[in-house]
Order: structure tokens, then C-alpha cells, then sequence
């Protein structure tokens, strides 16, 4: 782990879905690369990014072999977004961070995966939440288990005048 846990002041409206997004990166400067998307998922139209885990850096899962290792996060955000519009931007955020889609599972400097929203449980052409495959990977579900802890933590001392 290379960073610390961030839970960020409600400065901005909440919004009204709860969304978790993986991110992943391994190559380039792959903390400058999670910050950066970061950055523009927080700067997406009725968006915020309300907390982030820290940096995991993991194996490579599949793919070819002798590929870099990788870092990992998962984001909470709040959304008025659709499901389908927060993916289609999360998708031109890649673009913007030079991912091109050649081999599967192969490295890239920016990975975004729509792991949660809110309840729902969407499968349709090109859009599966829960997250088709994060149940079994750990490099997902390490972070998403901080955030929920922190997230059951506060929750569980809400009221508490002395809990920011
Ligand atoms: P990947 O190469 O792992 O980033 O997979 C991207 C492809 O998975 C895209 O064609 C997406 O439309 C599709 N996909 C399906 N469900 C999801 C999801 N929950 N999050 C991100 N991509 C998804």
C-alpha cells in the first residue's frame, strides 16, 4: 500500500446513487494515473468521488505473461448519473489516459470497472453489475472491504459529536 485511505468533506451536494468503481493501472506512473482519473471522475457532471482506499499494488491477474504489477483502488461516489451514462464516461476517461484495447487482461495505464450501483442489478449488452468478476478477485475486493469498513464504522458512530 502506497497512499492513505481519504474520506473527503461533503463540501459538494450529496448525490443521490452510491456507486463503487475499480481502478487499476500498471503502466506508466500508475499513482499518477489513479490520481488523475480520480480527478476526472470527480469533475464528471453531477458527480463526486466521496472516498477512496489506498493503493494496493497487486499481481497480475491473467493475461500475457511478465506483465508489470499492477496498483489498485476502489472508489465510493455519488451520482445522478445512469448506470450506462457514468460508464460511458468512465470508458472516454480511459481514452483520455491513452488505454487502447489490444489483448485481453493486457497491461494499461488505466483500468475502470463500475463494480456497484447502488442495489441495482443490471446485464444487458456491454453493462453487468454487480461487476461480473470481481467477487473472486482479491485485488477488488481488498479495497472495496476498507471502504464498507469505514463506511460501517461511521455509520455506526453517526451522531457522535466528536466523529468527523
Ligand atoms: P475491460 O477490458 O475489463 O475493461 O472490459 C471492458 C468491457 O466490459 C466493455 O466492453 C464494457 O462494456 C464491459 N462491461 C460490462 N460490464 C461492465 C462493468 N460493470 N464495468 C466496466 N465494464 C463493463
Amino acid at each position: 500500500m502506497v497512499d492513505h485511505a481519504r474520506e473527503r468533506p461533503a463540501a459538494v451536494p450529496r448525490r443521490h446513487c452510491r456507486v463503487y468503481v475499480g481502478l487499476g493501472s500498471n503502466l506508466g506512473d500508475r499513482a499518477a494515473a489513479l490520481r488523475s482519473a480520480l480527478r476526472a471522475l470527480d469533475a464528471t457532471p453531477t458527480t463526486r468521488v466521496a472516498a477512496c482506499s489506498t493503493f494496493h499494488e497487486t499481481e497480475p491477474v491473467g493475461g500475457p505473461p511478465n506483465q508489470p504489477a499492477y496498483l489498485n483502488a476502489v472508489a465510493r461516489l455519488e451520482t445522478d448519473l445512469s448506470p450506462q451514462a457514468l460508464l460511458a464516461r468512465m470508458q472516454v476517461i480511459e481514452r483520455a489516459h491513452g488505454r487502447v484495447r489490444t489483448v485481453r487482461h493486457g497491461p494499461r495505464t488505466l483500468d475502470l470497472d463500475l463494480l456497484l450501483f447502488d442495489d441495482l442489478v443490471i446485464d444487458e449488452p456491454g453493462l453487468i453489475v454487480p461487476h461480473a468478476r470481481m467477487w473472486g478477485r482479491e485485488f477488488v475486493l481488498a479495497p472495496l472491504a476498507e471502504l464498507c469498513e469505514i463506511d460501517a464504522l461511521r455509520a455506526r458512530f453517526a451522531g457522535e459529536t466528536h466523529v468527523r
